[in-house]
């Protein structure tokens, strides 16, 4: 070997032992001023090596639980070194990879590129609607590329970000300095775990409203008018009260501080994504101001910021991934979601964010749904989170024998069991507020991630009161009912009833999301439009040939409307003529007679007064 060689390669392996030595800090500039157009472009400076240089955009997004990146809306793109423009192409396997051609001697790559945010309006999660005339989400996994051999927690991100003239903005990703105006926003360096957990809500009409002080605890809202943000002053209230109780549930935070990005609109699609130090929450725009709408959606922020606890902090091993590349699993969703969707419910009631009456109703709808679900009798509460990357996506048809994402309501139910259980084993000693504590809880911290397995969760529990808890989470994520599991709910001294009146809350959530709820009479759900959504197997709607996806056009011969099709159901209680329902079909119509005499069927909660009222503790503020 001649030495020119050796100390080719020497100079090689120091290259390469400095390279994994020191992880590549990539600067990131990010051009909102189109956010009305639905058109954000970026420029990044990464550092490269010559060769195939490999670089991803995210694929597994935190919170979403699937490879759902929005690929698809990324455009424009263009690599330079020293001002050539290089070649590249995306992996034939993986269209998340893109290989870069570096020429010898580059050690920096510069990627432009634009993220299309969909032009109309687009359901999905954080990759759906996310602008409008008057405001923005900016979520930086959608804006950015990274390079391959990294953990998200090892690269450094330095972010700068231009707003449109005028606009305000809120996130909890720490700033470094501003422009006049706002103009650029420059941010501190950050990891790129941390840039993609800390998005941006930008708008012209920008409300800040300080929640805590220590830590700093604040909402941040755009809306898209300035009267949607001058709710009354209860609300401000409640919301000051979720962040005393959430400190007072788990003991301790696990955050620097905290932002509620909240947006306002008819606009923006999605609903929640957590974040460890914030979370990107969307509700229409009258929604604080309205009180039906206010209700409908006010278990929201409480379920997003138990996720700083709950999903960011506890995370389920098969998770916590090192980067955005790797596939997540998602089997225990039924801790991550399930758990958080109930002790958002136990945080909205001692909040004030409903009241006791009002979390009840929603309960009982909850245990009504689910003992609607014949779909329960083939796939598991198991396999409801085993196959949650797919099931996000499934559509609202067949549902009921499909099952989507249940684990959120099913474990909603279970989670409540476990408190009850909890309670009756200490004989009201002990209650999911010690299992939170343990779990979750002291000391505080900023943002880190403790993951945790099924055995973790077990021996936590069996920390709090020693029972078979191994037992019974199995039997919960593995046996077919029948009906839901009302354990819970009968050992906290209620019953789940069905009478001919809707609670408010149902009410409010069909007027706020234009629905129409029969399943609980004859196993149909429609849209108020008349198209039909799902119908439930075994129900007399399915039974007269029924399907979702047909549209229903009359009732007993009179142009269908939400209350027509009430009336009707009203007055055939008790009779004998069948319920005729003229219904289109592909272009075809034929009408259907349903043997059904039961009247209307709304679910309810009644006291059991041969058991101790344990509901109403566990949703009364600590
Ligand atoms: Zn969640």
């Amino acid at each position: 070997m001649k030495l020119s060689k050796i100390l080719g390669a020497v100079c090689f392996l120091f290259a390469l032992s400095a390279w994994s030595a020191t992880p590549p800090t990539v600067f990131i500039w990010v051009d909102a001023t189109s956010a009305p157009r639905k058109i954000f472009h970026a420029k990044l400076r990464i550092p490269a090596t010559a060769g195939d240089f490999t670089l991803y955009y995210p694929k597994w997004i935190p919170g979403e639980h699937a490879p759902d990146g929005p690929v698809i809306d990324l455009a424009g793109l263009k690599f330079t070194a020293s001002g050539k423009t290089l070649k590249w192409r995306r992996d034939l396997l993986d269209g998340f990879t893109l290989h870069v051609d570096v020429p010898a001697g580059a050690t920096e790559v510069e990627a432009e590129l634009d993220f299309l945010s969909p032009a109309t309006f687009e359901g999905g999660f954080s990759a759906g609607s996310s602008a409008t005339d008057k405001m923005a989400v900016i979520s930086w996994n959608q804006v950015l590329l990274y390079p391959k051999g990294w953990k998200s927690d090892d690269l450094t991100y330095i972010a700068s970000l231009k707003l449109p003239a005028g606009w305000k903005y809120g996130t909890p990703l720490p700033i470094d300095s501003t422009g006049a105006d706002n103009s650029e926003i420059k941010f501190k360096p950050a990891s790129l775990s941390t840039l993609v957990d800390s998005p941006v809500i930008t708008g012209e009409y920008l409300k800040v409203v300080k929640l805590a002080d220590d830590p700093l605890t604040e909402m941040d809202i755009a809306a898209d008018s300035a009267a949607a943000l001058a709710p009354p002053q209860e609300v401000w209230d409640h919301y000051k009260n979720l962040v005393e109780q959430a400190n007072k549930l788990f003991g301790a935070h696990h955050y620097r501080d905290y932002h509620f990005l909240l947006s306002l609109s008819d606009h923006v699609a999605h609903f929640g994504l957590e974040h460890h130090e914030s979370d990107d929450s969307r509700i229409d725009e009258r929604d604080l101001v309205d009180e039906t709408g206010r209700k409908a959606t006010a278990s929201l922020l409480p379920h997003e910021y138990v996720h700083s606890w709950n999903g960011k902090y506890r995370r389920p091993a098969d998770l916590a991934t090192p980067d955005y590349q790797q596939p997540m699993q998602d089997d225990l969703l039924w801790v991550y979601e399930g758990l958080t969707n109930y002790l958002g419910t136990v945080l909205t009631a001692r909040s004030g964010l409903h009241s006791p009456d009002q979390e009840r109703d929603d309960l009982a709808l909850t245990a009504a749904a689910l003992d609607h679900t014949p779909g329960r009798a083939w796939r598991n509460l198991q396999d409801t989170a085993d196959a949650a990357s797919q099931l996000y996506f499934s559509p609202q048809a067949w549902h009921s024998w499909r099952r989507g994402t249940d684990f959120y309501d099913e474990d909603t139910l279970n989670w409540l069991w476990v408190d009850v259980i909890i309670r009756q084993q200490s004989k009201g000693a002990k209650s999911i507020d010690d299992f939170c504590h343990l779990f979750h809880g002291a000391p505080s911290t900023g943002p880190m991630v403790k993951p945790y397995t099924f055995d973790d969760v077990v021996s936590t529990l069996n920390q709090v009161v020693s029972y078979d808890w191994r037992g019974f989470w199995t039997e919960r994520l593995t046996n077919h009912g029948p009906g839901a599991p009302l354990g819970g709910i009968e050992g906290s001294g209620w019953k789940l009833v069905y009478d001919e009146t809707q609670s408010e809350m149902e009410r409010g959530a069909e007027g706020s999301f234009h629905f129409v709820d029969g399943a609980f009479s004859i196993g149909l759900q429609l849209r108020e439009d008349g198209t039909i959504t799902d119908t439930i197997e075994g129900m007399p709607a399915a039974l007269a040939g029924i399907g979702p996806g047909m549209k229903l056009i009359a009732v007993n011969g009179r142009h269908y409307s939400p209350e027509i099709l009430r009336e009707a159901l009203k007055a055939g209680k008790g009779g004998s003529a069948p319920l005729e329902l003229l219904v289109e079909n592909t272009d075809y119509y034929k009408t259907y007679k349903l043997d059904y005499h039961g009247g209307e069927r709304y679910p309810h909660l009644v006291r059991d007064d041969s058991k101790p009222d344990l509901l109403t503790e566990i949703y009364k503020a600590k």
